[in-house]
């Protein structure tokens, strides 16, 4: 995996975010301040312009100039969050990237955001979709599976992991104001975790 699929996984990550927009505010209307997918949307766009301004030269350049972006340019909670999944993913990513070096330096993301956000899985947050893919990750490095195959099941175990959060009380973030009343929606930031991970299954494919 060289620096150019990690720019387009980037520009696919966008290219969803902008074609699901809509469902992902109606999704933060729901249980949140209805701004989640015109909060990403808009982050994603500024990545790609510093993508462009300023080429990254290593895979961990890209996450790390994706992370400091969402950080500066996202004003909800979701970039600050994402972007220190991002960030993190960057200073432990090796080059050249693996599939166990990505799956390590996604898991050390993954905690980043735990820690950030003080959640953790059935807390009805991103992470309930980003865990589940990292672990799907680790497995399918232990089980020996191809790259493809790998995202493809780390972008299910997420999708799966966005769906699970329906039923859950929210604990973290403005949803967790609400109380009983989170229960029975999706939440946004894990179903835009879902879209990252569907991007990156398709830009291996
Ligand atoms: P805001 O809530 O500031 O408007 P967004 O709507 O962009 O920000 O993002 C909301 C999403 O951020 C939530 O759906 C949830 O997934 C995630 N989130 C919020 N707080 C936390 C937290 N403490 N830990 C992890 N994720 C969180
Ligand atoms: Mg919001
Ligand atoms: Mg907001």
């Amino acid at each position: 995996m060289d620096t150019d699929v990690f720019v387009a996984w980037f520009e696919e990550a966008a290219r969803l975010v902008r074609r699901d927009r809509d469902r992902l505010t109606e999704l933060d209307a729901a249980i949140g301040d209805a701004d989640h997918g015109t909060n990403l949307d808009r982050g994603l766009t500024e990545v790609g312009k510093a993508l462009a301004d300023s080429p990254p030269s290593s895979p961990g350049q890209v996450l790390t100039s994706a992370g400091a972006t969402l950080i500066r340019r996202v004003g909800g909670a979701s970039g600050p969050l994402y972007g220190s999944v991002f960030r993190q993913m960057g200073k432990s990513l090796e080059s050249p990237v693996t599939l166990a070096g990505f799956a390590g330096a996604f898991e050390d993301g993954v905690v980043a955001v735990e820690r950030l956000g003080k959640a953790a899985l059935g807390d009805k947050t991103m992470v309930d979709a980003l865990a589940p893919a990292s672990r799907a990750l680790a497995l399918a490095v232990r089980d020996g599976v191809g790259v493809r195959e790998a995202f493809e099941q780390a972008a299910r175990a997420a999708a799966e992991g966005a769906k699970a959060t329906i039923p859950m009380r929210a604990r973290k973030g403005r949803a967790s104001y609400l109380g009983e009343r989170s229960v029975g929606h999706e939440d946004p930031g894990a179903a835009s975790a879902a879209l990252f991970m569907a991007a990156l299954a398709a830009v291996v494919a």
